[in-house]
């Protein structure tokens, strides 16, 4: 990985205490470091890797001290809800989320645009990742992870949850169609004066994803002092993140991913 005059600088705060950090070496990595009280260790590749390539994948997890013979537990995400166990997952389960409370496992999902949402439980030892679009956030996956860790023995406000960076308002233009399924959730929706992006339809109007996780959140009983919300755009920083909306159908994917530490 070469030096390019557009090459982002070595450190970036995004908001919600998310940093992206690039090594002398080039090597770089968006940190969420507000899990590492419950032990557990997050991250997400930057688009200098395209992590929809399995060996570039790998390559960015060892750069960045995972071990080599660590399985990495993934997904056929599918904008659902479904919350695997990552010891049972395999890539053909459809699933948006995966969760363990084993240290010998990486938990991996892919985003571009949608939120990598992480969570875990500061009193044990169990964790969860999630791929959180506005399909899946309409349709309950928060409350599935939630749910999933509850009933292995989690508490709510025993959680710390970290939103990385997504999609946000002023790049997240839906239609009606999508409005309404958020309509009853306070400050999710802006008026389309919210978007910086040129609009594609005339009846359009601005989604704000993280107010509708946070209201999820609140409403399941996670504390609001546990909430991390990064609050930069994948859209409008290509030197950092790949994004959907950018790049088109097809194209190049971040991975967030979840271990344990030690
Ligand atoms: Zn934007």
């Amino acid at each position: 990985m070469s030096a390019a005059p557009s090459e982002a600088p070595a450190t970036v705060e995004l908001g919600g205490g998310f940093i992206y950090v690039r090594r002398p070496d080039g090597r770089a990595a968006v940190l969420a470091p507000h899990l590492q009280s419950a032990g557990v260790a997050g991250m997400m590749s930057p688009s200098l890797v395209n992590a929809r390539d399995a060996g570039e994948l790998r390559s960015w997890l060892e750069d960045w001290g995972f071990e080599p013979a660590l399985p990495v537990a993934q997904v056929n995400q599918v904008h659902g809800t479904e919350i695997a166990a990552a010891g049972e997952a395999g890539p053909a389960s459809e699933a948006d989320g995966l969760w363990s409370d084993s240290g010998g496992i990486i938990l991996t999902v892919k985003a571009a645009d949608c939120a990598p949402v992480w969570l875990a439980d500061m009193s044990s030892k169990r964790f969860a990742l999630v791929h959180a679009g506005w399909r899946g956030v309409a349709s309950g996956i928060i409350a599935a992870a939630i749910d999933t860790l509850a009933a292995a023995g989690s508490k709510a406000d025993e959680l710390a949850v970290a939103v990385g960076p997504h999609l946000r308002p002023c790049c997240f233009e839906v239609g009606p169609e999508v409005a309404d399924r958020f309509a009853n959730i306070g400050g999710a929706i802006l008026p389309a004066s919210a978007l910086t992006a040129p609009r594609r339809r005339r009846d359009s109007v601005s989604l704000d994803l993280s107010a509708a996780i946070r209201a999820d959140l609140n409403d399941l009983g996670v504390r609001d002092e546990q909430i991390f919300i990064a609050t930069a755009c994948t859209r409008c920083h290509p030197e950092l993140f790949h994004s959907y909306r950018r790049n088109g159908s097809g194209g190049p994917l971040m991975a967030a991913v979840a271990a344990r530490r030690g």
